[in-house]
């Protein structure tokens, strides 16, 4: 699968070749590959045991220094530039990712286990949306100016510097280029941290970034261990926004370095949602989608991973739930027939078995499934009937294809027990009444609400988390305004006279 011989290729910089894509394993600093001498391992989960897929180089102090002080540089010319033109650099990135679409999915599938045929269909599109769709709200967002106290009012934005954006290891390409297009759009020089245990797509965007001329420094990559170079990164005071997805506990890490140095700071970060089916619902379409929750081996975070049934339906529900779920084809990711795909790393799997031998032990029920599967790193299917709604199955994410299934009398119990975690990310409902739509979605602490469907969404649209779920706003507008400094101006009508 790789062919990881660390020699430098002509121009310098160490290559290897994984799935028949040549890819640079050093930092992209100054529009230059730099390598670190020390490097950490990525393997495949599709061959875990096969050995590494490449050494990456490890960044630390010294490489998170150089990819400030170069982003500086970055910024005096990416940030001088109009919309229209950063406009058109984000545009011809777009096309490039589209016609790397192959490549890209063979890497992500080989690095961090995704479904070849989904990245290829769905997530490398939407990365290529997502520069699509910033570079044109960057275009359209003029200032606003107005008569106003005798004055002239003209609100600015301004670029405000280097941003460091880190990633996580689930959907690294897609995750990465949806934190990454607005920081760019809005005239910020960016540094990218993505997570270990999936590097390996950001080093593809990163050469592309060269091919759609990007000035030098104005597109770093760092690549490293979060507790190392990520939080050097963060700590420096020289950069002046930080966007973070990932886990509550790195986001308090990172958000005390932000509060040291007075940085605003958004965070993405864990979901536990609730998928509630009322008896009034299309039973066929929600014990379908029930069963989807699934997919990608349940690493997902917006994944609806707690089942909420009415209680009148509750067997037939779990009946057709079963149907959908006996149909789902654990495999190779690069399988076309796979519908779950092997879990990121063994320390990940072994950690969601944690939660099921706990559960276990704590009196729940495991109903199906509930262990690892030999052979590969797959995970069985998982659902848990738990003895309280305090199970920790219920109250934690797990992050693995394990959903919990309980019951609820009335729509007041399906909200309380929906509303009853620290979480808040994203909440599935399925229900034919409109009010009722209306209603409980209304009710629900929640950043996102699906009715009868999941995951479609209109990038514009904000996105992000209540609670422990998320600080701040990403989509549409609400990235641009994180990403710039506004300012008003206010002019005197008369100055000239
Ligand atoms: P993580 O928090 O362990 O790591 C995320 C990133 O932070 C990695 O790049 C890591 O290297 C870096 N990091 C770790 N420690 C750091 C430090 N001290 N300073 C700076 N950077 C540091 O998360 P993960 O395990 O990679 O991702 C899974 C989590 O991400 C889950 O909780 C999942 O729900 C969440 N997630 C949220 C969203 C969302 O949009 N809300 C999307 C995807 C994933």
């Amino acid at each position: 699968m790789s062919n990881d011989t660390g020699t430098p290729s002509s121009s310098g910089e160490r290559r290897v070749d994984v799935g028949g894509v040549s890819l640079a394993t050093g930092h992209m600093i100054g529009g230059v590959w730099v390598d670190s001498s020390a490097t950490f391992e990525s393997r495949s989960p599709l061959d875990w045991d096969g050995g590494p897929l490449a050494h990456v180089s490890r960044g630390d102090q010294a490489t998170s220094d150089a990819a400030v002080t170069s982003s500086l540089e970055g910024f005096g010319v990416w940030g001088a530039m109009t919309a229209e033109e950063r406009a058109a650099v984000m545009h011809r990135l777009a096309d490039l990712i589209e016609a790397r679409n192959e490549e890209i999915a063979a890497v992500e599938s080989l690095d961090m286990g995704f479904l070849q045929e989904s990245m290829r269909l769905r997530l490398v599109a939407r990365g290529a949306l997502n520069f699509r769709t910033y570079a044109d709200l960057i275009v359209a967002a003029h200032e606003r100016d107005w008569e106003a106290k005798s004055m002239r009012n003209v609100v600015q934005r301004m670029p405000a510097g280097p941003a460091v954006v880190i990633t996580p290891w689930n959907a690294p390409f897609m995750l990465s280029t949806w934190k990454l297009a607005p920081a760019l759009a809005a005239g910020n020089s960016v540094i990218h941290k993505p997570a270990e245990w999936s590097p390996l797509t950001a080093s593809i965007l990163a050469e592309l970034t060269i091919e759609a001329g990007f000035p030098p420094g104005a597109y770093n990559l760092v690549q490293g261990i979060g507790e190392e170079v990520g939080a050097a990164l963060v700590a420096d005071d020289r950069v002046r926004r930080i966007t973070f997805t990932g886990s509550p506990e790195t986001a308090r890490h990172i958000g005390r370095s932000a509060a040291e140095n007075l940085v605003p700071f958004t965070a993405e970060l864990g979901g536990k949602g609730p998928f509630v089916v009322f008896a009034d619902a299309d039973l066929e379409a929600a014990a379908k989608k029930a069963a989807w929750q699934f997919d990608d081996s349940g690493q997902v975070c917006l994944a609806g991973t707690r089942l909420l049934v009415e209680e009148s339906i509750r067997e037939v529900f779990l009946e057709r739930f079963h149907h959908y779920a006996d149909e789902l084809v654990l495999g190779d990711s690069r399988d076309a027939d796979t519908d779950i795909a092997p879990m990121v790393h063994p320390e990940h799997r072994d950690r969601v078995h944690g939660f099921v031998e706990r559960a276990r032990a704590a009196g729940d029920t495991v109903v199906r499934g509930g262990q690892p599967v030999e052979g590969s790193l797959h995970y069985e299917p998982t659902l848990i009937e738990p003895a309280s709604n305090q199970s920790e199955v219920v109250q934690s994410e797990i992050f693995g294809p394990v959903l919990t299934f309980q019951t609820f009398a009335d729509e007041a119990e399906a909200v309380e027990l929906a509303n009853s975690t620290a979480y808040g990310l994203s909440a599935i409902v399925y229900t034919t009444s409109r009010e009722r739509a209306e209603r409980v979605g209304r009710s629900l602490r929640s950043g996102l609400v699906w009715v009868n469907t999941f995951l479609v969404r209109d990038l514009t649209a904000p996105f992000g988390g209540c609670g422990i779920s998320g600080i701040g706003r990403e989509g549409g507008d609400h990235a641009l305004e994180f990403h710039s400094d506004l300012k008003t101006l206010m002019i005197l009508d008369d100055t000239t006279t």
